[in-house]
């Protein structure tokens, strides 16, 4: 097994096709894209090379999934929401999941059949996620779920949901987390248009929903140690800077043809941004190696993820000052990059909360909360 040998770029784009417009947040035809370009990649052996054999991956390791990783988000990223299944709610059933449930819902995880949707946030509830309402009445046979999510992407065509909801009043103890099947009855979802792009955002209303009792992931009072694990793979898990990267290389290109690329001051800007994504690809290495050595997640990885969204918005930046004509049509790869980069600082969870925790966990200095 040779996996870093298989993975030129010039493989990957020849299974990506990948239109364009696509290239911007997950839009419904970039979902339904996934479906198409997943099980080819499954087919080459490289959806889910990172995975232990035990569950059908390849025995590789966090490198190899990262490589694969930055090749496919210069290409704008054609595994869509399956990028979730892939970096966390897999490894978070590996490591939570009763046999059963891996049983269910791995292998067609891994043949990259299948979409999940995250929910997490609800209108009271983001950055203070312990704050969340949505309600799970225990019952005979299972729990019956009544709430709301809000801004959950991919819900329009998310076959599961990874639910947060709670049992009692206890902020942390009272979280569980459902496997929902999102044709359970009850479940309405509504789309949010937004300048990001339609189809991507969604409210999801639960009412009375019935969810079986062997859905309910881990343990009672297990939920928070999960969503720390599993957000410490999401948040590491998206080399944003490797589609930045290549939009600046592009902005070079454009500016070399434009004439303009010896103003001093745009070669100024250019150094810097490029120095950006850089940092973040640095850090992030850094991270990806302790994880590849099986050490646990630290501080690191909320400062490559605020550096990874500060390069995004620095490049995005720049081609907003000095590029403007391609967010007003001539280039549909800036305007895609450019809805990226607006939500990449929210999307994942608020960037700024990242230096909380990094100030918290990494320079010992009191907590916000
Ligand atoms: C494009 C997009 C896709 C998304 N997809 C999903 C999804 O699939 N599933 C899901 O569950 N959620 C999703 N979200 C929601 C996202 O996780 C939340 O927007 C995020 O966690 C922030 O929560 P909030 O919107 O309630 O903002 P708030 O938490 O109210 O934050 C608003 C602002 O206040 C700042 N702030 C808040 N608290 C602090 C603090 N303690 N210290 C410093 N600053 C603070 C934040 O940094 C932010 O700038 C998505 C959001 C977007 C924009």
């Amino acid at each position: 097994y040779q996996l870093p040998a298989l993975m030129s770029s010039c493989r990957i784009c020849t299974l990506s096709t990948l239109p364009i417009e696509l290239h911007g947040p997950g839009s419904a035809g970039q979902t339904e894209y996934s479906k198409e370009f997943c099980p080819k990649l499954h087919a080459e052996g490289m959806f889910v090379p990172h995975w232990p054999e035990a569950f059908g991956g390849l025995g590789g390791n966090s490198w190899d999934h990262f490589i694969l990783g930055e090749e496919l988000w210069a290409v704008g990223e054609p595994r869509g929401p399956q990028y979730m299944n892939v970096n966390w709610i897999g490894p978070v059933l590996m490591r939570y999941g009763s046999p059963e449930q891996q049983e269910r819902f791995l292998p067609e995880m891994r043949e990259g059949k299948v979409t999940w949707c995250q929910g997490f946030s609800e209108p009271s509830a983001g950055s203070d996620l312990a704050a969340l309402r949505t309600h799970a009445e225990p019952v005979e046979g299972g729990y019956r779920v009544t709430g709301a999510k809000v801004w959950t992407s991919y819900a329009g065509l998310g076959d599961y949901c990874f639910l947060l909801a709670r049992t009692s009043s206890d902020r942390k103890g009272g979280i569980v987390i459902l496997l929902v099947d999102m044709t359970s009855p009850g479940i309405q979802v509504k789309d949010i248009p937004s300048v990001i792009g339609r189809g991507d955002i969604h409210e999801v209303f639960f009412d009375d929903v019935f969810v079986p009792a062997d859905r309910l992931l881990g343990e009672i009072g297990q939920a928070w140690e999960i969503i720390n694990f599993g957000l410490a793979n999401e948040r590491i898990g998206i080399p944003r800077y490797a589609f930045s990267e290549r939009m600046v290389h592009r902005a070079v290109e454009r500016l070399k043809t434009d004439g303009r690329y010896n103003d001093p001051v745009i070669q100024d800007r250019l150094g810097r941004v490029l120095a950006l994504c850089q940092a973040a690809r640095l850090l992030v290495y850094k991270v990806i190696d302790e994880r590849a050595k099986g050490k646990e997640p630290n501080a690191y990885g909320n400062l490559a993820r605020w550096s990874v969204v500060r390069a995004d918005q620095a490049v995005n930046d720049f081609m907003t000052e000095f590029m403007p004509d391609g967010l007003l049509g001539a280039d549909p790869m800036q305007t895609a990059h450019h809805q990226r980069a607006i939500a990449a600082g929210i999307a994942s969870g608020a960037a700024e909360i990242q230096l909380n925790l990094a100030a918290r966990r990494h320079l010992n200095l009191p907590g916000d909360k």
